[in-house]
């Protein structure tokens, strides 16, 4: 392999079209790690959703009625604020791992990194073969061989991806709905369906081709990275003041460093970059070059490490602090934000009621009720969000009564039979009552038993303006 212009990426010629790569195949010490721990998390990925406790998903992102259940603790639409402290937290969170510890997400937990790397790859070495027999396949010609092995490995690679997007749909739709809409004709759910084949097209298109090239030109992460991290932050780097000047002819034998220049490290990096340039924006700190180098080492018995986990500052000998004071103020946000999201959670009232129009209608039905005279309706809905289900009795009334305003409820007394209760309202009137089409009225929610009023609210009844 020739020495890659600092200029060019390995994985683009000098016209700027895509080299696809072949990253040897390397096992070692970190290597093992990072497989059992992309696992364990593909594991939890798969078997989360199916968690349910007390019937109810213990992990529920549920867009369309907007209730997310994180975990088991239960948030609503309305509790934006809420949804921020914890999106701030975890970006918090991000930014203080990254401060310590570098770019360990992208190489240790990234969805990208850990699906490739355990699923992907690992097809394509079961079918292709190792490194150098993949590239040897990819330049020999169309044969019936070349063309069973890739069929194979994309019908494979289409079955993982159909798996990991409806396992990702469990997240959203729940996986029990999920389970028997999937027994249903497509015909039946179009809109999933559809989302259901973009996002497989997608990650086949991704994971099964475009893989590095997403972590290089596309992902705002690593960007993010390079502003979280400085000169104590943990990197993957190569220890110039061991390795340097590498093995060459030019070299004199007594002043050779411990790099014998045999380009192990930049064959076996997923991303194509030479390590030994320094530290780069599209190293995703996968720990490859790490293990291929030791194997090196071990085989020259040299120390290992020549490639390692270190930081810039301790390469330069320099006096190194793990904790830097942007960690501890990324610490301290962060502290001040669970706080903030524990005080707001035990402050959130038990019962939150919203009352909303009925959209699917008209704003106005007219009712034909006599020869005489012609009544209006208007359709709303009372939703109810509890954090858990008491035995309460409630019942909605008109807080002014009006012998010309008619208030129905399918139910006049009811209990909420679940922690996230729709109630739908009718309210009856004459014309009127309205004026220039309009008249405010109050609904109030009342507990029974205690003959308390819960919640009150006006809502705008609407008719004809003339
Ligand atoms: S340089 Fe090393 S750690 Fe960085 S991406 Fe390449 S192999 Fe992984
Ligand atoms: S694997 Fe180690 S010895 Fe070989 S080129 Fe890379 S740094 Fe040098």
């Amino acid at each position: 392999m020739s020495e890659l212009p600092e200029s060019r990426l390995q994985t683009t010629d000098e016209r700027g079209n895509r080299v696809y790569l072949f990253p040897e195949d390397i096992k070692g010490f970190w290597k093992t790690r990072r497989t059992y721990f992309y696992h364990f998390l593909i594991f939890i990925y798969l078997v989360l959703p199916w968690i349910y406790i007390d019937g109810r998903q213990w992990v529920l992102l549920d867009i369309p009625r907007r209730v997310f259940r994180i975990f088991g603790v239960e948030f609503y639409g309305h509790d934006g604020p809420l949804l921020f402290f914890l999106a701030a937290g975890f970006v918090l969170l991000m930014a203080f791992i990254t401060s310590i510890w570098g770019r360990v997400w992208c190489g240790w937990a990234c969805p990208q990194t850990v699906f490739i790397d355990a699923i992907y790859r690992r097809i394509e070495r079961l079918i292709e073969g190792k490194a150098r027999a993949r590239k040897a396949l990819d330049k020999a010609p169309w044969s019936f061989e070349k063309a069973w092995k890739r069929s194979l490995k994309w019908f494979l690679y289409l079955v993982a991806s159909l798996h990991i997007v409806h396992s990702f749909l469990g997240y959203f739709v729940g996986t029990h709905k999920l389970f028997w809409i999937t027994l249903e004709t497509p015909s039946e759910n179009w809109g999933l369906f559809m989302t259901m084949l973009i996002m497989t097209a997608i990650i086949l298109f991704d994971f099964g081709w475009f893989r590095e090239q997403f972590c290089i030109i596309a992902c705002p992460y690593g960007r993010f990275q390079s502003v979280a991290m400085d000169d104590n932050s943990m990197i993957v780097a190569y220890d110039k003041n061991r390795g340097e000047p590498r093995r060459s002819k030019q070299t004199p034998k007594d002043q050779e460093g411990s790099c014998i220049d045999c380009n192990r490290c930049v064959k076996a990096c997923p991303t194509g970059i030479d390590i030994r340039n320094g530290t780069q924006l599209e190293c995703i700190a996968c720990t490859m070059c790490i293990d291929a180098c030791d194997e090196i080492m071990e085989k020259l018995k040299q120390p290992k490490g020549l490639i390692r986990y270190t930081s810039e500052n301790e390469l330069a000998g320099k006096k190194i602090s793990k904790l830097q004071p942007r960690s501890f103020i990324y610490l301290g946000l962060l502290l001040i934000l669970s706080i903030a999201l524990y005080y707001s959670l035990s402050l959130r009232q038990n019962l939150q009621v919203q009352i909303f129009k009925s959209s699917k209608e008209s704003a106005y039905q007219v009712i034909k009720s006599s020869k005489s005279e012609t009544k209006y309706l208007n359709h709303f809905r009372v939703k109810m969000f509890s954090t858990q289900i008491s035995e309460t009795i409630y019942s909605i009334e008109l807080k002014d009564k009006n012998s010309k305003i008619k208030l129905t409820i399918p139910e006049p007394h009811f209990k909420m039979r679940s922690k996230n209760f729709e109630v739908p309202v009718f309210i009856e009137f004459s014309k009127d009552i309205l004026f220039q089409g309009e008249r405010m009225v109050t609904l109030v929610l009342r507990d029974i038993e205690n003959n308390e009023i819960l919640h009150e609210k006006e809502v705008r009844l609407v008719g004809p303006f003339n």
